[in-house]
């Protein structure tokens, strides 16, 4: 099984945290959907595997019309040999989804929507400079509901400067009083070259403290366990069915195809990535140029990696694949470093699988780092 990923690189504004590849010009929207098209299917040659898992993201795949959706699903389907359910998963923003626009979705057989809420508070949508407000983000999802939507996830931040505990607890409740089966929850990160790094660095705002943001994530683990939503992975918990199959995948290496501007694709031990500008897109697949670059993953990068996702994940880091799939010396390495903490309350281990406990989850980022093989 593979998975096939979407970029759709358009948005209505510019969120000030976002670092994302995308333009708020649609004026080569249809330019750029005829180039994705043949970018569909000039690679299908690539993979061979059936494809259990779609994902529209970007951007801002809910821009689309209804024709350029339907467009790229027929040519998905006559290029890739696609299950009969695939979970397919759209990312929307609030302010999109009227009721004919979720009928279309799901006419086209979408069976999952990413909405893009980030808040149930307005001052803080008002901050992220979100085309929605609190009131759109509710009426959304009721509405997706409605339509008969099931799965559906959504998308909260913390640690952002205006957001104190309160507001945090009361936007992890919403998920219990709107029935959502999945969450992803990021902490706010000051990428380079945002208007949030801007902000930051003239004093316009200023970031909470660690010590507070962690007090946040330890309230959204506590809160979504009380749900009933088990932490697969260190940022997305999902009720027992709602796990996300895609973005599992990714964790669990499996081969995927991305398409769009600035799409990555990973295929056995190669990765792709497409240019990361619409127009030398267009241009390059309309001129048949070269519009992405390709490297091979070796042994060592591809045990790093393997490390920094599945650590974060309740899979864990399995014992007898790292035996099977490295070398000895990177075997022996990875024995050394884990020793230590073999013995300590930062992790478990269960039938060959080594997972992170609830206090090892805090520090993810560093036994990674002392695992990894340089
Ligand atoms: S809608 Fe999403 S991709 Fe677009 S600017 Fe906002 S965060 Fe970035």
């Amino acid at each position: 099984m593979a998975g096939i990923y979407i970029h759709i690189p358009f948005c209505k504004q510019k969120c000030s945290y976002c670092d994302f590849h995308f333009s708020t010009s649609l004026k080569h929207k249809d330019d750029l959907i005829q180039a994705l098209i043949k970018e569909i299917e000039q690679k299908k040659e690539l993979i061979s595997e059936p494809i259990s898992t779609i994902y529209f993201g970007g951007g801002t795949p809910s821009l689309m019309t209804n024709d350029d959706f339907l467009l790229i699903n027929e040519t998905l389907l006559k290029n890739y040999n696609i299950i009969e359910k695939p979970e397919f998963t759209v990312e929307c923003n609030p302010d999109d989804l009227d009721k004919q626009k979720l009928i279309d979705l799901k006419n086209s057989g979408v069976n999952r929507l990413s909405i893009g809420t980030q808040s149930f508070f307005d001052d803080d949508l008002q901050f992220f400079n979100r085309a929605h407000n609190s009131k759109q983000a509710k009426e959304s999802i009721l509405l997706a509901q409605d339509i008969g939507f099931e799965n559906i996830t959504i998308d909260l931040i913390y640690g952002t400067p205006t957001l104190d505990m309160k507001k945090w607890e009361e936007n992890l409740n919403q998920i219990e009083k709107l029935k959502i089966p999945h969450l992803s929850a990021y902490t706010l990160t000051v990428e380079p070259k945002t208007t949030l790094h801007h902000m930051v660095k003239t004093n316009q705002t200023q970031l909470p403290t660690d010590e507070e943001t962690i007090e946040q994530f330890k309230t959204l683990m506590n809160r979504t366990k009380e749900i009933g939503l088990t932490q697969y992975e260190v940022s997305n918990f999902g009720k027992e069915g709602f796990y996300s199959q895609h973005n599992s995948n990714y964790w669990k290496g499996i081969n995927y195809l991305g398409f769009g501007p600035s799409a990555h694709s990973f295929i056995e031990n190669k990765r792709f990535w497409n240019v990361s500008n619409n127009i030398k897109y267009i241009e390059a697949i309309s001129k048949n140029l070269n519009y992405f670059e390709k490297e091979l993953i070796d042994e060592k990068t591809a045990y790093n990696e393997y490390i920094l996702t599945r650590l974060r994940t309740i899979w864990g880091v399995n014992l007898s694949f790292l035996k099977t799939t490295f070398n000895q010396k990177i075997v022996e390495h990875f024995q050394k470093e884990i020793h230590p903490y073999l013995n300590s309350s930062y992790l478990q281990t269960e039938n060959e699988s080594i997972t992170l406990t609830k206090e090892g989850i805090f520090i993810a980022d560093k036994i990674s780092s002392d695992l990894f093989y340089v």
